[in-house]
């Protein structure tokens, strides 16, 4: 038996695909079915592993076999090629990102060669390339011009000694990747978001079209992301400033169990409480300074602080004291819930911990834990006796009668925040004028390009070092204007890179 001479086969044959061009793909051939093999872009990290080698593998058998059965197969192949990692290399290497990113390119597409993958790299894209990202602005233009692109304060992780944002990935414990002793602080910047939430339902409904095919599991954990939850807004009288504060819950009928209200630190309410009571200042921005992910983390102690104030029900006219804890986030529902600890886990821990009273309104049947929806209502002089399907109908038409409340509808899902305080991604194509506010590059002038003249020093955004960018002229009225200094999050880049393939030298055609 002779052994399996790889170097030599391989390369004979190899060569012989590259010499006669046979995976290039034209986008129609007389006779033969169109069949699109898509495998995901890698990022230019530098070297393939064993994970690239095994998942590439899977679509070039899937697109030989498809070949072999005479469809006319298309499988391109290109660079995820934005990100943290080159700046990072850049920050303490000196290395300039495109440097880095184009040599790292250059490596893996050897070793892509090297496992004879039949990709057709005529339709190479790489997302940091101007002729690439030119089209992420044009797009945020029409969606801005659709009123799906807009901006407003959010959370960011921010070290006081960087002077600059953090990604997740750059605080470890709590502390800078660069500076082990500095806490990491949350401080709020105006940011650009992608209205994403207009398309919840629809992308509810989308799960009926693929629900033959996709795995059960996949489609659960689309839906709790989507976290659409139908309940009641009703609002509790504080009785310090006399004002309505709303509260969002799914379990209404729970009303006469609320035994205290909780709003997240960010809460405006928040802001009034401290400057009546100082004291609280330190504790509230403690919480604050906690990620947001850790905090709303399963199974992870809460923490609260009494502000000493009190709110009234509305429906059983019962005072409740008015806590902040750190489990409330702001951006879910109205950031302030009532606190029904007999029957929500997480609220009767919570009560459990500052001995806050427990009081049971629906008696469960024999052996059920008491937080589902089975059993009837006790101790709830409107609902007595009611299942608790029941009572959330009687107490939502109770509450709209009222005019205290309404009944709606609340999406987990979030406007997807994209900006970056960094270089290395796509230039948000906007502007700042004294005269005109915020304006958007002409489409004409795109691509908005990275500059060259860039210091990374670790320190700020480095954008922000380059003067030839940020001094710009307004495309409405032609005088001087500021330049937008945040990017775009890699994901804007790989969320239509398949749709670039079919079509990958275009330049001009909208
Ligand atoms: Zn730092
Ligand atoms: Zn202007």
């Amino acid at each position: 038996m002779r052994e399996y001479n790889f170097k030599e086969i391989e390369k004979k044959w190899q060569e012989k695909w590259e010499k006669d061009n046979i995976f290039k793909t034209e986008n129609n051939v007389n006779g033969k079915e169109n069949y699109y093999v898509l495998s995901m872009l890698p990022y230019p990290s530098g070297k393939l592993h064993v994970g690239h080698a095994r998942n590439y593998t899977i679509g070039d058998v899937i697109s030989r076999y498809k070949k072999m059965k005479g469809f006319n197969v298309l499988q391109p192949m290109g660079w995820d090629s934005f990100g943290l990692p080159a700046e990072n290399a850049a920050i303490q290497h000196g290395t300039h990102p495109a440097i880095w990113t184009k040599s790292n390119i250059e490596n893996m597409k050897r070793q892509l060669k090297l496992m004879g993958f039949s990709y057709d790299w005529e339709r190479e894209i790489a997302s940091y390339l101007p002729e690439y990202y030119k089209w992420n602005q044009w797009f945020f233009k029409r969606m801005y011009e659709k009123g799906l692109v807009y901006k407003k304060k959010s959370l960011v992780n921010w070290c006081p000694d960087c002077q600059t944002v953090l990604a997740n990935e750059q605080v470890e414990d709590g502390k800078c990747w660069r500076h082990s002793k500095t806490d990491v602080i949350q401080k709020e910047l105006e940011q650009w978001f992608f209205k994403i939430t207009d398309y919840a339902d629809e992308l509810l409904e989308g799960h009926e079209e693929i629900k033959d095919g996709w795995p059960e599991k996949v489609l659960t954990m689309q839906k709790n992301w989507i976290g659409k939850s139908f309940g009641t807004e009703l609002s509790f009288r504080v009785l310090e400033t006399n004002e309505q504060l709303p509260v969002f819950t799914t379990r209404v009928d729970t009303i006469y169990g609320a035994s205290y209200l909780v709003v997240a630190p960010e809460h405006p309410i928040v802001e009034k409480i401290l400057a009546k009571n100082p004291a609280l200042k330190e504790a509230v921005q403690n919480m604050k300074n906690t990620d947001l992910i850790e905090r709303s983390a399963e199974g992870r102690e809460k923490n609260g602080i009494d502000t000493g104030w009190k709110v009234e029900n509305p429906i059983s006219k019962e005072l409740i004291p008015l806590w902040i804890a750190d489990y409330v986030l702001m951006n879910y529902g109205t950031g302030a819930v009532m606190g029904v600890p007999a029957h929500d886990e997480r609220d009767n821990a919570f009560a459990k911990k500052y001995n806050l009273p427990i009081i049971p309104v629906i008696e469960a049947p024999e052996g059920e834990d008491p937080f589902g929806y089975n059993g009837k209502m006790i101790n709830s002089e409107l609902i007595n006796g009611l299942s608790p399907k029941e009572a959330i109908e009687k107490m939502g038409n109770l509450v709209e009668e009222m005019g205290i409340g309404k009944r709606t509808t609340k999406f987990r899902l979030k406007d997807w925040g994209i900006s970056r305080q960094r270089y290395w991604g796509t230039p948000i194509p906007a502007l700042h004028c004294e005269k005109c506010g915020t304006v958007l590059e002409k489409d004409e002038n795109l691509p908005v390009l990275l500059p060259n003249d860039i210091e990374f020093t670790g320190n700020g955004n480095p954008l922000e070092t380059s003067e030839k960018f940020k001094n710009a002229t307004c495309p409405c009225c032609g005088g001087p204007a500021k330049r937008d200094t945040d990017t775009m999050d890699t994901f804007v880049d790989s969320s239509w890179y398949f749709l670039r393939y079919c079509d990958p030298k275009n330049t001009e055609q909208a």
